[in-house]
């Protein structure tokens, strides 16, 4: 009998990647591995996403960039978080673009930068604010990257910005205001090769958006950006399931030692359900380390495999159904899941 584990479909995730990289060219695709590649394990997901259509990656922050080279990955890397004690001079060092969003990064950058000339992508704040300069602030920025470049310190690789996907109407708006901080830019000698914006949404619905490249992330671990549209009705497959098998059948009721502490959320018991030997049967409840399911009337036994989310090619619930079972978004389900439940690698 397996213990509890999550299972990684890598050819699924290939799959996604080369089918939204085909949907999108001639812009390219860069795919995003934070958070731990979404909770599906950071190393694997990025050789895979490069096998399969992918030509850079993106993470947060530098120590993340800074493991993919360990590991041997040697496209390029975008690496967009800093706080103060970043360390520049690991990531110059190690050839990896940053997004810069703040005339400080500018200035701890260019002292970073010995041998080559840091890349830097400058971001504007296009309505999501979460960071990117001000527009009032993007002009100060632009100079005094510009200031850099002629130092010899920082190469401006691009311009970009975040959109914030709450509705098309104001992913359209944003457009139009990177489109103005792209002229800003260029009436002061700032004309970078690539602009990039778009995520999975706009990256998938709003062609106009997706420039030089594609930041995808959910997408690619086969979880829809939207409400309307499943994975499936997009063409995408899901990656990650979750399974662990019965641990004790009594009185209709089935038991398994997986719970809230591996990260299944508990405010779904009630609506959740899980599949096992052939059919579905609801959670009645999920404890820290345990969840119990409904089996009445069933042939259910100990050992059995119960596969809480998975593919749903055989009727098991997706992730994006236990999103909805827990009043969240499907990106928290798959990233939540523990680090204490092995990673089976698969495809
Ligand atoms: C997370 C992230 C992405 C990917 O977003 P998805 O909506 O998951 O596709 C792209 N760009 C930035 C800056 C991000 O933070």
């Amino acid at each position: 009998m397996t213990a509890p584990r999550i299972e990684i479909d890598l050819a699924a995730f290939r799959h996604n990647v080369a089918t939204l990289s085909s949907l999108v060219a001639p812009s390219r695709t860069m795919l995003a591995v934070k958070a731990n590649a979404y909770g599906h394990g950071l190393v694997p997901l990025a050789f895979a996403a490069l096998e399969s259509g992918a030509d850079s990656l993106a993470v947060l922050e530098i120590p993340a960039a800074l493991e993919l080279r360990r590991a041997g990955i040697t496209a390029p890397l975008f690496a967009w978080l800093h706080g103060p004690g970043a360390d520049f001079a690991a990531a110059v060092d190690a050839g990896i673009d940053l997004g810069v969003s703040a005339t400080w990064q500018v200035e701890a950058i260019a002292a970073a930068a010995h041998s080559v000339p840091a890349r830097i992508h400058l971001k504007v704040d296009t309505g999501l604010h979460r960071n990117g300069a001000n527009p009032e602030d993007w002009p100060a920025l632009v100079d005094a990257a510009l200031a850099a470049e002629r130092a010899g310190r920082v190469e401006i690789s691009a311009l970009w910005s975040h959109l914030a996907d709450a509705s098309p109407e104001d992913d359209a708006a944003a457009l139009t205001l990177f489109q103005e901080s792209v002229a800003v830019a260029a009436a002061r000698g700032c004309t970078p090769p690539l602009l990039h914006l778009a995520a999975s949404s706009a990256g998938i619905r709003m062609p106009a958006a997706r420039l030089g490249l594609v930041r995808f992330g959910i997408a690619a671990y086969g979880i829809s950006p939207f409400d309307d549209e499943t994975a499936r009705d997009l063409g995408l497959r899901p990656v990650m399931s979750v399974r662990a098998p019965v641990a004790a059948v009594d009185g209709g009721v089935a038991s398994l030692s997986i719970g809230s502490a591996d990260g299944i959320p508990a405010p779904a018991a009630g609506r959740a359900q899980a599949w096992v030997a052939g059919s579905r049967h609801p959670i009645v409840e999920i404890g820290i380390d345990s969840l119990s399911l409904d089996v009445a009337g069933s042939t259910v036994a100990v050992g059995d495999e119960v596969v809480l989310f998975g593919s749903g090619d055989d009727g098991e619930p997706t992730a994006e159904e236990w999103a909805d079972w827990a009043d969240t978004i499907g990106d928290e389900i798959v990233a939540r899941a523990s680090e204490r439940l092995p990673r089976v690698y698969r495809g």
